[in-house]
């Protein structure tokens, strides 16, 4: 075994790799990037070393500079993790010749399945089933058009060496073929360096379920079942779980061998996954094979009780597979939630900023590569602490969320209770989508199909609803216990002070204060307190109630409203407040009266960059007419476009950045007169 390897990757995959090799008594060295001075995957391996700046083209892709270090370090390996290297056949290639092990497929492996074109042509002579559609080296546009017109709307058109839902687009007629291809090959050249694409006849209602394949120099080639991958946004995993729902020992059997086969076909080591994709009627065909651990892999480990990255290890060392098919089994039923800096009420686009308060759920002592412990088995895989910054240098992912249970209905049920433990402050994330998503009965009854998300918009995207008085009484009882402190505080220090002195509030009217608060959506909240010689009498809409600070520790706070008993966590950033209760998670600023009036908000039309990103395409000349929605520039920030569009019917006046450069969030991107 291995003495000491380098983790040539960044975030939650980074720790998960060092945690492995930590348990097997194996060193690590973590490269970092000056964005990841201080993260959390540079603090948990043994050594870590700067390779560049922020952007990954010259940090984390830097192969050169990686093998420099592994072999400066005297690591003997590098794990690749997912994304950056991980599917690099040249890095493998280099590595090898560095005389470092690649923990990961022969190149030539790599190579085979790195394109989705040539892949298909590959498994169309293994005979594994295919979707209908041109895989072929021919890409003049007017000649894909016509095949696209051959396999008949919707076409999917993707980038053969794609990956991340990046690059594809869904063409619903011949008329919006010529956008979409030209867009998809954009999105292919800036993400992949490579614009050739493919297309395939766009399934409806299809699942997404990939199988989980592993095979060691030894010739053995085994798979540890399926993962239903189907709850997607963006054509990107929201949801995973294993085993999939309603799925059949025979249909396991058949797409289990297929994707041997597939392995097999390119002499495949170590662990791969080969993804299909299905009707509602169970026949499957061939998609495409990720050569590397997948995110999703934690579903598979908790289900057979393996530790995946222990198998890469052993592998790539030259031992066997640790385990034979017939001695692999399900047990229960896991399913994963990835936690993303995304706004899903704004087309899920990321977010970024400072991780101010982080809580997570308890995560049971489950041991990586046990069978979780009962009867709480929650696992997190996360690359970040509290403090720590969600970059636009890289994935918005923050955490994986991992739980088991005797059966699905139980595994559901856990993840429901974690998703209310997780508190975030500091930017947006899909937490409460995620929780309407695992209480809704599409997925709770198990209708999946990629098209998930959108077929139930309706459920999933409720109208804004008020802050329950629970909340805001939490929050104003917070308020005003934090006031009396600082006022307390500030008497002491400063005598003369005259808001130390008395509380400033109480000088107005006599003894009671109306507070404001206003909700994410622009709602007002004006509790009103009076003061008792017991607690306060709050007053606000349709509520009347005796309010009592029970116990306070920190920022829990238990209140009684009334008759009931309100527990939560309010964690104040500034003037907002955010309030944790009844498994709800609200944000209500304080508009405080001392404050300076903030300045009307300009709206309307700003043509800025919606985050700081580079500008890809820009669409219009200074002097052009343009309509409403026409698209104008587009940028690229977070592994996504962004198409910015004209707000009403104008005039360009200038474009103030070139295609390539960087530009910063909030930044002007056009003038722009509006006709
Ligand atoms: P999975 O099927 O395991 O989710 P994805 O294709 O979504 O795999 O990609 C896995 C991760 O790697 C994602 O976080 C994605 O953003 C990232 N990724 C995928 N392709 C690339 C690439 N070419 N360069 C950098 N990161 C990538
Ligand atoms: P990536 O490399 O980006 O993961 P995939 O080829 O694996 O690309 O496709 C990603 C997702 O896009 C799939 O999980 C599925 O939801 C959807 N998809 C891919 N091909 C088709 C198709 N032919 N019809 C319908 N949906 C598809
Ligand atoms: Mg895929």
């Amino acid at each position: 075994m291995f003495k000491k390897i380098l983790i040539a990757n960044r975030g939650e995959i980074a720790c998960r790799v060092a945690a492995t090799a930590r348990r097997m008594g194996i060193k690590t060295v973590a490269v970092y990037s000056e964005a990841d001075a201080n993260a959390k995957h540079v603090a948990v391996c043994d050594e870590a070393v700067l390779i560049g700046p922020a952007p990954a083209k010259e940090s984390y892709l830097r192969g050169d500079k990686i093998i420099a270090v592994a072999l400066a370090t005297g690591a003997q390996a590098i794990h690749p993790g997912y994304g950056f290297l991980s599917e690099n056949a040249e890095f493998a290639d280099a590595c090898a010749e560095a005389g470092l092990v690649f923990i990961g497929p022969p190149a030539s492996a790599m190579r085979a399945m790195g394109s989705k074109s040539a892949a298909k042509s590959l498994m169309e002579k293994a005979k594994v089933p295919l979707v209908p559609g041109y895989h072929g080296d021919e890409q003049d546009p007017d000649f894909l058009h016509k095949e696209a017109d051959r396999i008949g709307y919707p076409v999917l058109l993707k980038a053969s060496a794609g990956g991340g839902g990046k690059g594809m687009r869904v063409v619903e007629n011949t008329a919006a073929f010529k956008d979409a291809l030209a867009s998809c090959k954009r999105e292919a050249i800036s993400s992949f360096g490579d614009d050739k694409v493919l297309a395939e006849k766009y399934l409806q209602r299809p699942r997404h379920i990939e199988i989980q394949v592993f095979a060691d120099t030894l010739g053995n080639c085994i798979y540890l079942f399926e993962r239903d991958c189907s709850v997607q946004r963006r054509h990107q995993k929201v949801l995973e779980e294993a085993p999939a729902p309603n799925m059949t020992a025979e249909r396991r059997a058949a797409m289990g061998d297929a994707a041997v086969a597939a392995a097999k076909a390119v002499g495949y080591v170590g662990a791969g996954t080969v993804e299909f994709i299905a009707n509602q009627d169970g026949s499957f065909y061939f998609m495409e094979m990720n050569t590397r651990l997948q995110v999703e892999h934690p579903v598979t480990e908790m289900v057979t009780g393996t530790d995946l990255v222990e198998w890469q290890l052993r592998v790539a060392a030259g031992e066997p597979l640790p385990k034979k098919q017939d001695e692999l089994k399900i047990t229960g039923h896991a399913i994963e939630a990835r936690i993303y800096a995304e706004n899903p009420e704004k087309g899920f686009l990321p977010s970024i900023g400072t991780l101010r308060h982080l809580e997570t759920p308890e995560a049971a002592n489950f041991e990586l590569g046990g069978i979780p412990n009962l009867p709480s088995a929650v696992r997190i895989d996360s690359g970040v602490r509290e403090g720590d910054a969600i970059s636009p240098f890289y994935d918005p992912m923050i955490a994986k969320l991992i739980v088991w249970g005797a059966d699905r209905k139980q595994a559901l049920a856990r993840m429901a209770q974690a998703l209310s433990q997780y508190q975030i402050v500091g930017l947006a994330t899909n937490i409460a989508f995620l929780k309407r998503l695992v209480e809704g009965d599409a997925f709770a009854n198990a209708d999946l199909d990629t098209g998930l998300i959108e077929r139930n918009q309706e459920a999933l995207f409720p109208p804004a609803r008020s802050v329950p008085a629970a909340a805001v009484a939490l929050a104003a009882v917070a308020l005003v216990e934090q006031e009396k402190e600082q006022s307390a505080a500030q008497s002491g220090a400063n005598r003369a002070d005259p808001w130390g002195q008395a509380l400033g509030w109480r000088m107005n009217t006599a003894y009671a204060r109306k507070l404001s608060f206003s909700d994410e959506h622009g709602k007002n909240y004006q509790p009103q307190f009076s003061y008792l010689h017991q607690g306060w009498l709050l007053a606000m809409e349709g509520i009347e109630a005796h309010v009592g600070l029970m116990s306070q520790d920190g920022v829990d706070l238990s209140i009684k409203l009334g008759e009931t008993s309100v527990h939560g966590t309010v964690r104040r950033d500034g003037e907002l407040f955010h309030v944790f209760t009844g498994g709800g998670h609200y944000a209500l600023a304080y508009n405080d009266p001392m404050a300076h009036a903030g300045e009307a908000e300009a709206e309307g039309g700003r043509l800025t960059a919606p985050m700081p990103g580079k500008v890809v395409a820009v669409l219009a000349k200074a002097g052009q007419q343009v309509k409403k929605g026409e698209a104008l520039v587009i940028m690229e920030a977070m592994k996504m476009e962004h198409t910015i569009t004209a707000p009403h019917d104008g005039l360009v006046d200038e474009i103030l950045y070139a295609i390539g450069d960087q530009v910063t969030d909030g930044a002007p991107l056009l003038a722009f007169k509006t006709a």
